[in-house]
């Protein structure tokens, strides 16, 4: 058994050496739980780390949150703290995956579990479990739509359609398995030609955006627009985020989409944030894809809780995330493809956007 679920027998039984009163709550109550989030940048981000604190508190925890803006230094540093505050777990949403190996093996030294939460960190063997959603299913929702969406998919040899291809930040796992499920079901029609992507950017490498960041997608897209598209026009965008995806709808409608005209193109996203079930209400944004991170953060919670309590966690994958240096068991949910037909039955009506928020 880990220290940390030592410790917690001990206080059970009102052993624990530091003595006092403050440790008779029995149950959980003397674990604290270290969560590193990403960015308050974006809404699922403040929403998870929300979430990860209620449920743990529920169960008796005390918690310990920190959102490292963006920067993976000061993420390092953050989770460093919490090591030395003596944390008896971690949950980690990694900003860059391969910037933690230091620090997470301070965290083996000291014998604390951890959890990599929605992105998988990689390179060490200091990840304990991982919490997140089917990666690539994400990826085939929003491909799937866009071949829906054009009427690709009855084989009736349409198009050709012009598409142009966005991904996440390159320094996150999850990014590869988005465009990968994705690019599954997009690839057959370019090869057909029935889909061409004019800017000639095809490859990962070619289309990442550092950080997740709307306003670089938005200058890449004013530049395809400007050196692709002088005379065609966009039938479809894949964007891998909302965030993302409000990016490029700015540069569409700079370039005069919107207009009868010169419809906007099919345009995809993840995460359901209000910004963009707004966008897809006002037939902005086609789809996103909805991923219920309260439930995500009951999974983080539940192997937390495992763990500490000697138990094993539940998980429901052992094959597919391989870190580089370990296949990581992981317990992965389904990821939800919604638009303006489905909102309401999605994302409203299971609470997790109020239709107020909507108006
Ligand atoms: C998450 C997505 C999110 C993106 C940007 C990814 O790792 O899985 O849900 O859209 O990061 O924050």
């Amino acid at each position: 058994a880990s220290a940390a679920a030592l410790a917690l027998t001990l206080t059970a039984c009102g052993q624990n050496s530091e003595g006092g009163s403050e440790e008779d709550k029995g149950g959980s109550g003397e674990a604290t739980v270290g969560i590193a989030m990403p960015t308050k940048s974006s809404e699922r981000w403040i929403a998870d780390g929300n979430n990860v604190v209620r449920n743990l508190e529920a169960k008796g925890f005390k918690t310990k949150l920190a959102y490292g803006e963006d920067e993976p230094d000061q993420q390092v540093s953050q989770i460093e703290n919490m090591i030395t505050q003596g944390v008896d777990a971690l949950i980690v949403a990694a900003i860059d995956n391969k910037s933690l190996n230091n620090v997470l093996q301070q965290a083996a030294d000291a014998d604390i579990p951890v959890i990599s939460y929605d992105r998988l960190i990689l390179g060490t063997e200091n990840v304990d479990y991982y919490a997140s959603f089917d990666n690539e299913k994400v990826g085939e929702l929003q491909g799937t739509y866009i071949v829906e969406k054009l009427g690709l998919k009855d084989g009736g040899g349409k198009g050709p359609f012009n598409l142009e291809l966005f991904a996440g930040s390159n320094d996150d796992n999850n990014t590869r398995y988005f465009f990968q499920g994705a690019m599954n079901v997009l690839q057959p029609y370019i090869d057909k030609k029935q889909l061409v992507v004019k800017s000639g950017q095809t490859e990962l490498t070619q289309v990442t955006t550092l950080r997740w960041d709307g306003a670089t997608a938005q200058r890449r897209m004013d530049d395809i627009l400007t050196k692709s598209y002088k005379s065609d026009k966009v039938d479809a965008v894949l964007s891998p985020y909302d965030g993302i995806s409000i990016g490029i709808l700015s540069a569409l409608k700079s370039d005069g989409y919107g207009s009868k005209d010169k419809p906007l193109p099919v345009v995809t996203g993840q995460d359901a944030e209000v910004a963009s079930v707004k966008s897809i209400i006002a037939d902005e944004q086609s789809m996103t894809v909805y991923k219920d991170t309260r439930e995500l953060a009951e999974v983080a919670t539940s192997m937390v809780d495992a763990l500490l309590d000697g138990r094993k966690p539940e998980t429901n994958d052992t094959k597919t995330y391989d870190n580089g240096a370990k296949v990581v068991p992981a317990y992965l949910l389904e990821p939800v493809a919604v638009d303006k037909a489905n909102y309401r039955k999605t994302v409203v009506d299971s609470g997790y956007i109020k239709e107020s928020d909507l108006k």
